[in-house]
């Protein structure tokens, strides 16, 4: 077999880390399979480069940036090149670039275009461990060095996987798997051994970290084994499959639970636009002028008009960076729009319940709102998609909306789930 294992920054976050994941690779390579090897910086390395950047300059180069937060990789990347050696295999490092990992030249965000993994290849055959930087690439057209976006380093893992036909991407973390809500903030949480790409894709699109979106969008695509598992224990972790509701033989599994979890997104500002006129063009108008920022928008409401002022309200979140973008946009488009004026919140939270078996389940929207109404949280505004219920409240009570919703499903275990390692940061 080809397994690809990638290994987060809380996996390697010291020394004893970086031991600890050598000696599990070389198992896995002992127990007769090939391994390709893709690891992110050490513990919060990323985040403190990042300080310091912040720390020179207020509005650093992009090109630079990504300079900088590549480095995180280099170092624990050749860190676990020497361990392996110690346990007598060849671990051999390699930058993005050098894998093949070949993207576009957005910096900081930059798309995979292309991965050539012939350096992985030839580490292979010369029955060496190859160890890739994860999050990086190179763009063909600038020439220089890019990221894929924070978090990356799983998308990575799974693009090798995919080019190199591996039988499993194996992601490991610093908790069990996936879990029906991140275990840091509701420790009551439920181990999921499955969990279909859809509901994943949710997941990872509401907040929910565990995973890269871009990697489990990748892996839906090239229908990719995808495991997500603890660096620190034996547990075999959660399968993201196509389908959760056929087991592995092809059986059908009879006791299908409706909800996979919830997620909880603290990134996004709302702002309101006061007083447009309610007429046609308007809400093209707004919109156009925010594409043209290159602001993402998430949820959008447009409030009933006054009847005797023919104005209305419409609100829209936007990631929090992305607020004074917003502003400037919808400034600029104001004489087009027409407004009277522009409210930020940046005190807000977003909170999803996801489940495929929501299509099928009535009644999912009654316990959601019977559950945040007895907890006496305040939905602020509303959104759905065929298997998610997203409601937007305040950001110090989304906590308390978290684990009321989570219970009310019938979600909660007895006893905790454990934690290994990591800042949550
Ligand atoms: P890594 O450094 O291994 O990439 P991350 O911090 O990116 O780890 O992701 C793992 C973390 O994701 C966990 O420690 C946990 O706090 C968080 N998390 C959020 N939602 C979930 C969930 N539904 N299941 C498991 N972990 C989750
Ligand atoms: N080290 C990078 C980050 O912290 C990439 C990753 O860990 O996935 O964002
Ligand atoms: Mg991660």
């Amino acid at each position: 077999m080809l397994i690809v294992q990638k290994f987060g920054g809380s996996s390697v976050a010291d020394a004893q880390g970086i031991l600890r994941v050598a000696a599990r690779i070389v198992a896995t390579k002992k127990a007769g399979h090939d391994v390709v090897v893709v690891v992110s910086a050490m513990g919060d390395t990323t985040d403190e480069l990042a300080d310091l950047a912040y720390q020179v300059t207020q509005t650093p180069a992009p090109r630079e940036y990504d300079m900088l937060l590549t480095s995180g990789e280099r170092i624990s990347m050749a860190l676990l090149a020497m361990a392996i050696h110690d346990l007598g295999y060849e671990g051999r490092s390699f930058t993005g670039s050098q894998a093949g990992l070949i993207t576009d030249s957005q910096h900081g965000a930059a798309r995979i275009v292309d991965v050539t993994p012939f350096r992985l290849q030839e580490a292979l055959v010369d029955g060496a461990i190859p160890i890739v930087a994860g999050f990086q690439g190179f763009s063909r057209e600038t020439r220089d060095i890019t990221t894929l976006g924070r978090g990356g380093s799983d998308t990575t893992a799974v693009a090798i996987a995919v080019a190199m036909s591996a039988d499993v991407c194996e992601i490991y973390t610093d908790v069990d798997g996936i879990f029906s809500a991140d275990p840091r903030m509701i420790p009551k949480a439920r181990q999921l051994p499955l969990i279909e790409f859809e509901e994943m894709l949710e997941l990872a699109a509401a907040g929910a970290k565990v995973l890269h979106l871009r990697a489990v969008e990748y892996a839906r695509r090239a229908n990719l084994a995808l495991r997500v598992r603890s660096s620190f224990s034996d547990h075999p972790g959660t399968l993201v499959v196509a389908n959760r509701s056929i087991d592995a033989e092809g059986e059908p599994v009879m006791e299908q639970p409706i909800i996979a979890g919830v997620a909880v997104d603290r990134t996004d500002a709302k702002v309101t636009i006061v007083a447009v006129p309610d007429t046609p063009g308007v809400a093209a108008s707004v919109f156009k002028a925010l594409a043209a920022a290159k602001v993402n928008i998430d949820m959008i409401v447009q409030n009933v008009s006054g009847a005797t002022t023919q104005r209305t309200d419409i609100t829209f979140t936007c990631p929090k960076d992305s607020v004074p973008t917003a502003i400037a946009a919808l400034e600029a488009a104001s004489d087009e729009i027409g407004y009277e004026e522009l409210i930020t919140d940046e005190g807000i939270a977003k909170l999803s319940l996801v489940g495929a078996g929501m299509k099928q389940h009535p009644g999912v929207s009654a316990t959601f709102f019977s559950a945040l109404a007895v907890a006496g949280v305040n939905v602020e505004l509303i959104s759905t998609s065929e298997i998610r219920i997203s409601i937007v409240t305040r950001g110090d009570r989304v906590a308390d909306a978290a684990r009321a919703v989570h219970q009310a499903f019938g979600l909660d275990v007895d006893g905790e789930a454990v934690v290994y390692g990591g800042t949550g940061r």
